[in-house]
């Protein structure tokens, strides 16, 4: 089983792994990873896996192989040579994708206090994000939801972790704001991101460690996905 150590750090950019696997597809597994990979919305890390005798094998993302959570694969681009299993490597993130995207996943975290509607979909880009709302009628004053934003941005509220059980979970369906994606149960615990007294959710992600990493929004363009929903897009203002 691959250490996620993204999970307690977010911050850390870089680690010494051993090799154990490589998949049937020519993906590469790790006893440990600083590499998040593709779930909920947050697309998964590339950067590079520097192999003991020099040369560097480019990582393009890192996945979940078949859903299975416990797992996670590092897909190198196409045609580079693969190290062996037991070799030695260290793997480094590239780190200015991957903050930007912590950037923005807590952004959208932020997005779902401005506008509190029960969310149906969500994307997270380095450049720009997007949540889809269960939102009929766009608030008329857009604006303002923009501006209370960048309040909860200014106000550098901290951004922390915390566990509960699946049964927690359970009992406390209000947590729940992504009404398509079910939280992670069934590992006996979920993890829950909390943004200092304004927000609660379960997330797997990355995230900063403070509000006021996030740097200045900008609401985007607000695009109709049927009758109900609304889709919110969400920009770096710098
Ligand atoms: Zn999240």
């Amino acid at each position: 089983m691959t250490q996620f150590l993204f999970r307690d750090d977010s911050y850390l950019r870089s680690t010494a792994a051993t090799v154990t696997a490589i998949t049937p597809e020519g993906g590469i597994v790790l006893d440990r990873t600083v590499f998040y990979a593709t779930s909920g919305g947050q697309p998964g890390d590339s950067g590079t896996l520097q192999r003991a005798e020099g040369s560097a094998i480019s990582i393009a993302t890192a996945v979940h192989p078949d859903g299975d959570k416990t797992q996670i694969v590092h897909v190198p681009e196409a045609g580079a040579a693969l190290p062996e299993v037991g070799e030695e490597v260290v793997l480094e993130l590239d780190w200015e994708r991957r903050y930007r995207l912590m950037r923005m996943h807590s952004a959208l975290h932020l997005l779902s206090v401005a506008l509190p509607f029960p969310v149906t979909g969500g994307s997270i880009g380095a450049d720009k994000g997007r949540l889809d709302f269960q939102m009929p009628e766009v608030p008329g004053d857009m604006a303002a939801v923009e501006a209370a934003l960048n309040a909860m941005v200014e106000a550098a509220h901290p951004i922390s972790q915390e566990w509960i059980s699946d049964a927690e979970m359970e009992a406390n369906p209000e947590l729940i704001k992504t009404m398509n994606v079910k939280p992670p149960t069934g590992q006996g615990r979920v993890r829950l991101i909390r943004i200092g007294s304004i927000d609660l959710q379960p997330c797997g992600g990355t995230h900063v460690a403070n509000t006021s990493e996030i740097g200045k929004l900008a609401i985007g363009k607000i695009e109709n996905k049927g009758k109900q929903n609304r889709r919110v897009n969400l920009l770096f203002a710098d």
